[in-house]
């Protein structure tokens, strides 16, 4: 359990923490590979959010992954960019989460993740919470803390 002293510090600017999914560049399910390469490539975003036309939720797509499909025994075949979706080699098994404020389940997922997927409970598309946005507030309270709290050392027993 987080201490609710730095629980709230940590969530003092909590209307940073979602970037609405208006804001967020994605990709369809079922466009082309070169589409996603464009689109991750103008935006020089690692891995992006892959929906459907109803904006539902479906995975992840980076450069890497498309690069693998590229790859053929002995050469790098770049029709393949045409010929496979985003759905042929897109991350399905990425964690996504309900609750943008849950400062605790997302710090833990944060450690393997850039980014976390927010979806509602039909998994319908909400945006993301960055490693970045959390680690300002990380920030901000381990440098604001003694601010607004004293503390004091446990007398050891
Ligand atoms: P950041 O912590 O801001 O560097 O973002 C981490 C990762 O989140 C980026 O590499 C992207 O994969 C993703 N990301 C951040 N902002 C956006 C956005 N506006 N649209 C799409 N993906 C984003």
């Amino acid at each position: 359990m987080i201490d609710q002293h730095l629980q709230a510090m940590l969530l003092a600017h909590r209307e940073k923490f979602l970037i609405p999914a208006s804001m967020v560049a994605t990709v369809n399910v079922t466009n082309s590979l070169d589409h996603a390469f464009l689109i991750l490539t103008k935006n020089q975003y690692a891995k992006i959010v892959v929906v459907d036309n109803d904006n539902h939720f479906w995975g992840l797509i980076s450069l890497a992954m498309i690069a693998n499909r590229l790859i053929e025994t002995e050469k790098i075949n770049v029709n393949n960019l045409h010929k496979y979706h985003v759905a042929d080699v897109m991350q399905t098994d990425a964690p996504t989460i309900t609750d943008p404020f849950d400062v605790e389940e997302n710090l833990h997922l944060l450690i393997d993740q850039s980014f976390l997927t927010v979806v509602d409970h039909d998994n319908y598309f909400r945006g993301i919470v960055t490693r970045r946005e959390l680690l300002k507030a990380v920030n901000y309270t381990v440098h604001r803390f003694d601010h607004f709290y004293d503390v004091h050392e446990k007398e050891e027993n």
